[in-house]
Order: C-alpha cells, then structure tokens, then sequence
C-alpha cells in the first residue's frame, strides 16, 4: 500500500487531524478491518463513489475500498537530525514513506503554546525541512567518501552516482531541498535508489481554527501561494473540524458539512489530493462476493497492476478482461457489457486505467 507520513512541528494539530483519519474510517466502514496497527499508524479507507455503484450493479455482498496508510510521526524539533527529540527514530520512520504531508499550523489560539512563540507557517515549513535537509546533506557526504574510494578502484556503478550525489549536494548547500534538483531522464531510477527524504513528494496541510474552514484564512492562503509557486500540493483543513466530523453518523455528516459551507469533508480532499500527488489511479474487481478497490500508479500495466493483488497473478500472467466503468454502469454489469461488445481481452502490455474493471487470467 501507500504510505503518507504525518509531519510537523509539536502542537500543530498532527494528531487531531491522524485520529480525525483513522477515526472516519473505523465509523464509516463497520466491517472492515481496519487495523490500527501501533497508537500512530492507521489504514484510512479511499473515498470511492464508484466502487459503490458498481457493488450496487454486481449485487456484491461486500465493499472492501483501497486503503491509504498514514503514520503521525511525532517528534520533529530543532535540531532532531542531530538526534534532538526523537530524532534518527523518526528520521527512519520518514524513510519508509511515499509522501510527506507537512502539518503547518494555521490558527492563532493563546491556550496553545507555538514552539517557536509565533504562529507562522513558512518558518514551521523551514524548521522542519531544515532537520530533513541536514540529514540528508549528513547521508549523502558519508556516502559519497566510500564511492570516491570505489571509484579510484575501477567501480563503475561508483563513479556513475558521484554526479548525482553533487547534483543533491549543490541544492542542500544552497537551503534548497532536493526535489528541486533538475535531473535527466535517464538518471531517475538512480536517484530514487538515493532514497532521500527531500525528494519525496510533499503536500502542505494548512491547520485552519474551526472558524476559517470554509474560507481559509491569511495564514493559509501564504501556504497555498509557496505551494503554487513549488509546484506542490497545498490542502486548507480544521483538524478539529474533522475531529468533531469523525464522530457523526453519514446524515449527520453530511448536513453539518452544508451548514459549515462545505462541499466534501477535508479528509476526502487530503485523501483525493495523495493520489493527484503520488499519480495514483484505481481500478476494481468485481463480483457477487466482495467489489473491491485497488490503488496503482498511473501508468502501469496489466500485469504489474495484478501484481498488487498477489505476487502469483503477476508472474502467471496471462491476459486480462476489461470493461471501463462508464461501460459497466451503462448496460447494467458485466454479461450485459460482454453482450455490447465492451468487454476487452488486453495482453501484457496493456496499460490500465483509471475506472477499469479487471479479471486477470493467470497460470499458477
Ligand atoms: P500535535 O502535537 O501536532 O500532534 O498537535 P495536537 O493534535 O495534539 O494539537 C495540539 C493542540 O492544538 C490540541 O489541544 C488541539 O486540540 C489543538 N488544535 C488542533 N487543531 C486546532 C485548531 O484548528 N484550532 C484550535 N483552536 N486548536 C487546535
């Protein structure tokens, strides 16, 4: 699954907004596991009004949506990539994650100590990435001395990295975290291997009082314009909003987020706004027993997005029958959509859609 991490700055609201999470999808789906594996780690449901239709269509007994992993990962102050707080524990928690989603504070409230005494956004933004920064500034110098050693000797691989080490480094010295570095196109998979924490994706949640949830407010509307300017994803969210949305029933959910001038609660959008982020896409399969939601990246192809299922329909793959989901809803389900002529054979290379029903044909 994908894993987003949690980040911010003590008493920012991180764990209001992950119980808010974690909270909406024990309530929302009763029957399914949802396991909160340690006190800051939990599967959150994907908000998925299609995978209910085609259930509806399919007569399928149960709905299993994709998961979204999030872990709050607390502990993050000054100086913690010296070992500050909690420092390396968290630093390896963060390694582990696909995304990052920073927790900025966004409302002024004297009964809540800010660390820093100031209710400012950016500078939250920069103390947190400064820690992210040293360690991997830290990482990467204690690496690259063992692989100019390698390359003196003749390894290759070695002296291929070196470049791409000072291309990470020339950002890092100059404050800037390192997605920011442009990279050819043949050196991505090597970058990745890099496994840095500031090239991961981020996505800025701007923590706005209950009283600015609908609007937003000044502070947040600096964090969505940084957001722009980066590039990044930038969500405007009340934790204690969607705390007090966590505890209600679907109807009640619902007329409180109309009343507060709402359209679809902050923890749909933050959710919706990790897949835009980490070009995530869905596909279900579907049948009488369960319709489930699988979540892949964009791009992907039959097998691989099969792969996700087990390991054995990947490898076994032999095609895979497709039916778009606009074609499934419009003649009624799966026989009716085969009758039309919607229902395709796609091979190896097909790549899968967002919406695809899917039944992969495998050996075992
Ligand atoms: P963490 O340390 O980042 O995990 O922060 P918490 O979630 O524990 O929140 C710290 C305090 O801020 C708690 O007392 C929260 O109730 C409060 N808090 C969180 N969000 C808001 C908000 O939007 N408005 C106000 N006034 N307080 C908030």
């Amino acid at each position: 699954g994908f894993k987003c991490g949690i980040v911010g700055l003590p008493n920012v609201g991180k764990s209001t907004l992950f119980n808010a999470l974690t909270q909406t999808a024990s309530a929302q789906a009763a029957n399914y596991p949802f396991c909160t594996i340690e006190p800051n780690v939990g599967d959150v449901a994907v908000p998925e009004p299609r995978l209910l239709k085609l259930a509806a269509i399919a007569g399928s007994k149960e709905i299993l949506p994709a998961k979204m992993n999030f872990v709050d990962i607390a502990g993050l102050v000054e100086g913690a990539s010296k070992g500050e707080g909690l420092g390396n524990k968290f630093l390896a928690t963060i390694r582990e994650t696909d995304a990052i989603a920073y927790v900025l504070r966004c409302f002024d409230d004297d009964d809540i100590t800010h660390v820093s005494g100031k209710v400012d956004p950016l500078a939250d933004l920069e103390t947190v990435e400064t820690e992210l920064m040293l360690a991997d500034l830290e990482s990467l110098e204690k690496r690259k001395a063992g692989l100019e050693k390698k390359a003196k000797s003749g390894d290759k691989e070695a002296k291929a990295l070196i470049p791409l080490i000072d291309l990470a480094l020339a950002e890092l010295t100059e404050g800037r975290p390192a997605r920011f570095a442009k990279v050819a196109k043949d050196d991505e998979k090597a970058w990745r291997g890099l496994q840095l924490l500031t090239t991961k994706p981020v996505l800025f949640i701007a923590n706005v009082g209950e009283d600015d949830a609908a609007t937003g407010n000044a502070y947040s509307e600096v964090v969505t314009k940084r957001a722009a300017e980066e590039g990044a994803e930038a969500v405007v969210i009340s934790a204690r909003i969607e705390a007090e949305l966590a505890m209600l029933a679907n109807e009640e959910r619902e007329e409180y987020l109309e009343e507060l001038g709402l359209h679809e609660a902050g923890l749909d959008r933050l959710i919706h706004t990790g897949y835009k982020l980490l070009d995530l896409v869905t596909y279900f399969t579907v049948g009488p027993k369960e319709a489930r939601a699988w979540t892949i990246h964009e791009g992907w192809t039959a097998p691989q997005a099969a792969g996700v299922i087990h390991g054995d329909f990947e490898k076994g793959f032999i095609r895979a029958e497709t039916i778009a989901f606009d074609d499934f809803v419009a003649h009624n389900g799966e026989a009716g959509a085969k009758e039309a002529g919607k229902m395709r054979a796609e091979g190896k290379e097909y790549i899968v859609h967002d919406g695809d029903v899917m039944h992969f044909r495998f050996n075992v």
